[in-house]
């Protein structure tokens, strides 16, 4: 093989996460002068032919690869999920006061927080008696068939908890944070209202979220919602209602069609598999000098958190593994211990590598 001119670590970083290098390597060769144009992507006119193009092939690539039927819109809007804490019960409490959300860490945390500014918040369910390492089981909740939706966060990025199932909440439209999870595996559109994520895991780029809201929901927003944040403004001007972070957008086009150059989220979900099973089967062997307390069947494919018998070695940890070239493995700052996240653009070789480092580490420290 060929010796590369450049030097690329394994990144387990929970986002901005790792890119694919045939992504970067695209974005490269294309920066100066994209598609003969003379200019780069970043530098044309957000209402030219070619940007709407580019903006069109994004939304069709998805849809392919979600199977996201007709009746929903998908948009691309400014800024990270964080803001969707806040757009969504700006657009979607059609006149109603309370809205459920099950809180299962610290995400699931954040988006109740900022929902609480605009409506009464009902926790239907809650983790924190377990420090997040479980997801109650569906018949302890108290959902309100009066709420104007049930929010949850399918993957929580710090604490390392997936949904392996779509909760079940009858007629109540349910809405789901998909930003640690989107593209690892195929979807059930139609089990939601909206689904939404931040781009800067599974998808490339920070600072631009996904939207994928069922049409009926659209039309309600509070009046003092931003008009650039009126899912249905969005959605009649095709997420160009004003000026679109562009590079943005070019970047997660090629994410997607990577994704489908790989062979689809199904194909995602194999490796995710894979990958999970393998580091999980390492940290389970290790004889507790890693620790993973997730309850099994929650444990997350794509955010791996552990840790070691003291933070001494956690830190020593990072910094040697860090030295060896697989960066980024510090745990959230509000969990500690490690985190390795990965996501579909994490290689095999990459999780091989780190359970090769960890074996060593802990014959040599153990
Ligand atoms: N939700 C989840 C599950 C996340 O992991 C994150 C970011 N780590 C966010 C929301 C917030 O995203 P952003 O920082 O892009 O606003």
């Amino acid at each position: 093989m060929a010796k590369k001119s450049f030097y690329r670590v394994y990144n387990f970083s929970a986002g901005p996460a790792a890119i694919p290098e045939a992504v970067l390597e695209r974005v490269r060769d294309e920066l100066l002068d994209w598609r003969g144009l003379g200019m780069s992507v970043m530098e044309i006119n957000h209402r030219s032919a070619d940007y709407l193009e580019l903006n069109q092939h994004a939304e069709i690539l998805l849809r392919q690869l979600l199977l996201i039927p007709e009746q929903y819109r998908v948009l691309f809007l400014p800024g990270g999920a964080s803001v969707q804490f806040s757009v969504v019960p700006m657009n979607l409490l059609r006149g109603k006061t309370t809205a459920d959300y099950l809180n299962t860490g610290i995400w699931s945390r954040q988006a109740i927080d900022e929902a609480a500014h605009y409506c009464r918040v009902n926790i239907a369910t809650s983790n924190d008696e377990s420090h997040f390492t479980t997801i109650p089981d569906p018949s302890s909740w108290h959902l309100n068939s009066d709420a104007a939706y049930v929010h949850y966060t399918d993957n929580e990025t710090a604490g390392g908890v997936e949904f392996s199932w779509v909760p079940e909440v009858g007629d109540v439209p349910l809405v789901s944070d998909m930003s640690s999870n989107i593209l690892s595996r195929p979807i059930e559109i139609t089990r939601f209202g909206l689904i939404y994520a931040t781009a800067q895991k599974n998808m490339g780029p920070a600072g631009l979220s996904v939207v994928i809201v069922r049409e009926d929901l659209l039309g309600h927003a509070l009046p003092a919602t931003p008009t650039v944040y009126d899912y249905r403004t969005a959605a009649l001007h095709h997420s160009i209602y004003n000026t679109p972070p562009t590079f943005s957008c070019y970047l997660i086009g090629l994410m997607f069609e990577w994704v489908q150059q790989q062979g689809g989220v199904r194909i995602m979900a194999e490796c995710s598999a894979r990958k999970a099973a393998k580091l999980y089967r390492c940290i389970d062997e290790s004889g507790g000098f890693y620790k993973n307390s997730v309850e099994v069947m929650h444990r997350s494919r794509m955010n791996i958190p552990f840790s070691l018998p003291d933070q001494v070695l956690d830190a020593s940890f990072v910094a040697k593994a860090a030295e060896a070239g697989l960066v980024n493995l510090r745990g959230h700052r509000l969990v500690g211990g490690i985190r390795a996240s990965l996501y579909n653009a994490m290689p095999e070789e990459g999780v091989d590598a780190l359970i090769a480092f960890m074996q060593d580490f802990q014959q040599r420290y153990g």
